[in-house]
């Protein structure tokens, strides 16, 4: 099952499903291009190569390598040096997809803005208890 979508590399028109996102040609220089980074990493010597420096050894451009890491191809836990960055602020990460730092600002953040709620739902509440003395029955 697919459906017809252009290819994000070249723009050829393509059946695109949960395994294919680029059209033949480009899959075809994806796979050219995770063998040569397979068969630079399978070396003992280069398991704890850098992003950096497998990029060069292979010609592979960064974005490509980290496709395949984000995808599962290239399994962390045999590279001890390789990584890829967080969403947010670049760090190179090995687990999960934001940083420790990023991670817990972002809780901070829910944090704080939970609070404002709560603060501005309280004031709220005296602004209408005010509103109803001032403007209690008259006789
Ligand atoms: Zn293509
Ligand atoms: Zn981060």
């Amino acid at each position: 099952m697919g459906e017809i979508a252009n290819c994000p590399k070249c723009d050829a028109l393509f059946i695109q499903n949960q395994f294919r996102t680029v059209c033949e040609k480009c899959y075809k220089e994806e796979e050219t291009a995770y063998e040569a980074v397979y068969k630079f990493l399978r070396k003992r010597e280069n398991r704890k190569a850098q992003l950096d420096e497998v990029v060069e050894a292979t010609n592979v451009p960064k974005e490509l390598i980290l496709k395949f890491i984000r995808l599962g191809r290239i399994q962390l836990i045999n590279f001890p040096n390789l990584g890829y960055p967080c969403e947010k602020c670049g760090k190179i990460i090995r687990e999960k997809r934001l940083c420790a730092d990023c991670k817990d600002n972002i809780h901070k953040q829910i944090h704080q803005m939970e609070q404002e709620k709560i603060i501005s739902e309280r004031n709220k509440q005296t602004t209408k208890t005010t509103t109803f003395y001032s403007q209690g029955p008259k006789k």
